[in-house]
């Protein structure tokens, strides 16, 4: 330092500068705050950046220490959504510190060092404070700015003689600039310069600013990007907070991103990872749907499920969030039935709350085509008639079950065969409206094969019957979805006399089975 003919003129005692009250030898503090270029050359102040350097090197350690996330006493945890936010903010920072620590532990004092940004949960520049919206410049601690305007002499020079130095001395200057680089981002690899005694100059100081300024904004770019791609974007907090467990627990490898946003639902594709227990298998690719909890689009639904005995009781004593979990659950339940009988459907994972995992349908991410997207050779179409005639009647049989919304919008076709998914509402046939749903089925499955061109399709009414085992023999829609009617009331007339529900309809036999 020596080499600065202004570090002559060393800091006087007493009211002095803003570093000397933070300095541990420095005169008691006192509130006058100003900075002069000998400050700024001083010993100690090189030693407070020392130590300055040193506590930034671990911000986000003390903040999951120090921060209001779980330790501060007014927070109002009254709201789920808050409590929700808060916890992945703190799983989030405290993964981030220990990312910091492995960083710094990695890269020690070398000069090339690696980076692990990209693994950051809390970005740098995704910070709530409001510190990050503005110019990092302004507002970033710079032990060079003073609060209030500098007294610089107007003359534009301090010192005496051939000890004079103008605020255009190169040293000083590249002594300034070089420690300002502490002021880059973290990210911002300026290597050991700030703790040598570098001069940079102007030049160079501009262009590594400009550098670090456009980086923070690309970064910033991508990490917008990232967030409006994927997952993130389509749930809220607490669905966030059950999927990044579900990664955490190692249940899950990774969430790729999202197959399908729907009225009701939205479908993620994820990577399997590793069970906890050893006897389950967790599928190498997974589909995780996502129940929307917004309730609006729930509400012209509640018919599949307030009539469905096996939920009837509890539906009346909840409250929206927890029907929205039924849904869930009746998925799942329903899955599992489907599963015993042999039909080919998703497997179930897991479910948590309103969350479904299942295995994915389809390979390296692409989920299998529907049936009204798929363009099926006419054998295939054949083939696939066939088998879903097949699943029809097991779901009816073997697993008790009525689709009810069964078409080609929820047929995969994968492997060579038809899947069935998406049965939150399918319903037990003795459900009030149960043949009603199967009817609009049949008619579904009935119009799209014979538009297909499959010939041996059967009609409509033929296939009710043919999955039913009933006979209903009107001979026109009509008169067909009047007898239906008539068969439910009275099932429910049934309820009213004995109390519960015939646990099959009254058929001729068992329903023919139909095999090409
Ligand atoms: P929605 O009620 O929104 O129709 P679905 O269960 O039909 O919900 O899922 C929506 C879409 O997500 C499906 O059309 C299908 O493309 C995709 N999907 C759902 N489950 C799976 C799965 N297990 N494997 C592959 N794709 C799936
Ligand atoms: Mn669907």
């Amino acid at each position: 330092m020596d080499s600065v003919g202004v570090a002559a003129a060393a800091p006087d005692a007493g009211p002095g500068p803003a570093w000397q009250s933070k300095c541990p030898w420095g005169a008691p503090s006192t509130t006058s705050i100003s900075c002069s270029l000998a400050d700024v050359m001083s010993e100690q102040l090189a030693k407070e950046l020392q130590l300055e350097e040193e506590n930034a090197a671990f911000p986000e350690v003390v903040a999951a220490a120090e921060g209001p996330f779980i330790t501060g006493e007014n927070i109002d945890t009254s709201s789920d959504l808050m409590l929700a936010q808060m916890l992945q903010m703190e799983f989030d920072r405290e993964y981030d510190a220990q990312l910091r620590r492995e960083e710094k532990k990695i890269n020690g004092d070398s000069k090339v060092s690696i980076s692990f940004e990209n693994y950051r949960k809390v970005h740098p520049y995704d910070s709530d404070s409001s510190e990050d919206e503005v110019d990092w410049q302004d507002t970033r601690h710079d032990p060079y700015r003073a609060d209030k305007p500098t007294t610089t002499p107007r003359r534009g020079f301090i010192g005496k003689g051939k000890d004079i130095t103008t605020k255009h001395d190169e040293v000083v200057c590249g002594r300034k600039n070089t420690a300002r680089m502490e002021n880059f981002a973290p990210e911002f690899q300026v290597g050991d310069g700030i703790g040598m005694d570098l001069k940079l100059s102007n030049q160079v100081f501009n262009a590594l600013k400009q550098h670090a300024y456009s980086e923070e904004r690309r970064s910033a770019r991508l990490h917008e990007k990232k967030e409006h791609s994927t997952a993130e974007k389509a749930v809220d907090p607490k669905t966030r907070l059950l999927l990044y467990k579900m990664v955490n627990s190692g249940m899950l490898e990774t969430i790729t991103g999202c197959i399908s946003t729907g009225k009701e639902s939205v479908v993620f594709h994820a990577y399997g990872g590793k069970s906890a227990t050893e006897d389950k298998v967790i599928p190498p690719e997974c589909a995780i749907k996502v129940f929307k909890t917004t309730l609006n689009e729930f509400k012209n639904r509640d018919k599949y499920i307030k009539d469905d005995y096996r939920f009837k009781d509890r539906f009346s004593k909840l409250n929206p969030r927890k029907i929205i979990r039924m849904w869930a659950e009746k998925e799942m339940h329903n899955l599992t039935r489907m599963q015993n009988a042999g039909i080919p459907c998703p497997q179930v994972v897991i479910l948590k709350k309103h969350v479904l995992v299942m295995s994915f349908i389809g390979q390296d991410q692409v989920p299998a085509p529907k049936l009204k997207d798929v363009t099926l050779s006419n054998e295939d179409m054949k083939k696939a008639y066939y088998q879903v005639l097949n699943m029809m009647q097991q779901l009816y049989r073997e697993c008790n079950l009525v689709h009810a919304d069964l078409s080609e919008y929820n047929m995969l076709w994968h492997d060579g065969k038809v899947w069935l998914i998406d049965v939150s509402q399918s319903v037990e046939p003795t459900h009030p409206h149960g043949l009603e749903f199967l009817f609009r089925d049949c008619r579904n499955v009935s119009q799209f094969f014979q538009k297909g061109g499959v010939a041996e399709a059967l009609n409509e009414r033929e296939l009710f019957n043919a999955v039913s085992g009933l006979n209903i023999t009107a001979d026109n829609e009509v008169d067909f979805q009047a007898e239906i009617e008539a068969l439910e009331k009275m099932n429910e007339d049934h309820v009213q006399n004995h109390g519960k529900k015939l646990s099959t309809f009254s058929s001729d036999g068992d329903p023919p089975i139909y095999d090409e």
